[in-house]
């Protein structure tokens, strides 16, 4: 069966069963756990058997506590950043010693808690350090910590999505005059920091940038074992990041690919010195679930052909705010699900319902004629766009579903999130 063919057969499901429905559920995400499982094992089985690896799931890509429990089953472990997402990986079920937290802005709060629960750190700088330390002086943790180094190996394409520029937000910038130094004699002045961190970006960020900035977070810690004289440094946590393929059905990732760059860039990395953490998000789920909404009217303006659907910015708020950098994938089904046929296609845009003129998933789009009653898929939506709303218009939330294909490919519906029924309001009148 083709991808098309697949995506059509859930949504046939989908408009038979109500998920998918014209009035009470104009747009509805679903996620392909079959897909995901291949994909995950993939994953798993790209990095050398012998090393000691936790593959931690970014939790931000998709923080459903089911989506994050199923990951878990999988084998993933998960990086936070945030108490929610913490409180979120904890609900899922998963052991604080397979949680990783980083986020630059750790309060006081957060930091006692995750070095209470036992929850691995990334340190982001040396005033987030001087608190670590205090804290764990006062009450030692079994927390893993490490700091998160920049090694400033440069951009991608996406600027928004780079962390290892000279710039960048993220992290002790390893070349900035004198850093180096003094983050070595930080590790050796608290033989408590055992890890050492990098992410060099997401999306955009080709592999041998991601090689490059792995092979510095290498170079740190060996030169820090050798001037601590003992193996202090024990994990690499070497980030996410890998991009994936917007253009085209590729239903596994090229985590592969990626592990043949780190062989060639970066080949201490799999020396047996360290144990590995890696935190994907995008690639793990991206190409594995879709979006789909409703047509509610076509209409021709100034030239220009437009469906109105109901998925815009609340759901694709990337695409719609930078577009060149997020481009999707469309597909035209009809309202029961059907593929339509691509003999007759126009040059459209695809509009979302929010109320602004910008609101548009595809602009200049050759798709068959869409006509109201129709569906649109947004493709390659699994991770960082229904998971994480938008409250624009106080649209309502959409249902996400998982998906499992029956032995005579039949789909079987989860709810991974309830659709909402109620409007959201921001507060109530008097
Ligand atoms: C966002 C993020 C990730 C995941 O990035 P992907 O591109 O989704 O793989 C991993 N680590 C950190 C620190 C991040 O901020």
């Amino acid at each position: 069966m083709s991808d098309t063919g697949r995506r059509s057969r859930i949504l046939q499901a989908a408009t038979d069963r109500g998920i998918l429905h014209p009035e009470r559920a104009p747009l509805a995400a679903f996620v392909d756990w079959e897909r995901v499982t291949l994909n995950v094992e993939h994953l798993m089985h790209a990095f050398p058997a012998d090393l000691s690896t936790l593959h931690a799931f970014a939790v931000k890509a998709n923080s459903l506590v089911p989506v994050l429990a199923r990951l878990r089953e999988l084998g993933m472990g998960a990086e936070v950043a945030s108490d929610g997402e913490l409180t979120a990986a904890l609900q899922a079920g998963f052991t604080p010693e397979r949680i990783v937290f980083d986020s630059p802005a750790k309060s006081w709060q957060e930091l006692r808690r995750a070095l209470e629960l036992g929850v691995s750190l990334n340190i982001d700088n040396f005033q987030e350090l001087e608190r670590v330390r205090q804290i764990v002086k006062e009450r030692p943790s079994t927390s893993e910590i490490g700091i998160r180094l920049n090694p400033q190996v440069g951009t991608g394409d996406i600027a928004a999505m780079s962390t290892a520029g000279v710039h960048s937000k993220f992290g002790i910038p390893l070349e900035d005059p004198g850093m180096r130094e003094r983050l070595i004699e930080a590790y050796l002045a608290h033989p408590w920091l055992r890890r050492a961190h990098t992410h060099v970006g997401s999306q955009g960020c080709p592999l041998p940038l991601i090689g490059q900035g792995v092979n510095e977070l290498v170079r740190f810690a060996d030169e820090v074992n050798t001037r601590a004289g003992f193996a202090q440094i024990q994990t690499l946590d070497i980030g996410g990041g890998l991009p994936v393929d917007f253009k085209t059905d590729a239903p596994l990732s090229a985590f592969d690919e990626y592990v043949a760059v780190l062989g060639e860039g970066a080949p201490r990395l799999f020396s047996g010195d360290y144990a590995i953490v890696t935190e994907f998000g995008r690639s793990i789920l991206a190409k594995q679930g879709f979006i789909a909404a409703y047509v509610e009217y076509t209409k021709q303006v100034g030239g220009r052909d437009i469906a109105i659907t109901h998925a815009g910015a609340q759901i694709a708020t990337r695409t719609i705010f930078m577009p060149v950098a997020w481009p999707l994938r469309i597909e035209a089904f009809s309202q029961s699900g059907d593929a339509k046929s691509l003999e007759h296609t126009v040059v459209q845009d695809v509009a979302g319902p929010c109320c602004f003129a910008g609101d548009l998933v595809a602009r200049g789009r050759e798709l068959p004629a869409l006509v109201p009653g129709d569906i649109v898929a947004l493709l390659d939506t699994g991770a960082y766009y229904a998971s994480n709303p938008f409250a624009y218009n106080s649209l309502p939330v959409p249902g996400v579903y998982g998906v499992s294909m029956t032995a005579n490919a039949a789909p079987e519906f989860s709810v991974m999130r309830e659709a909402q029924l109620e409007p959201y309001l921001e507060a109530t009148a008097e």
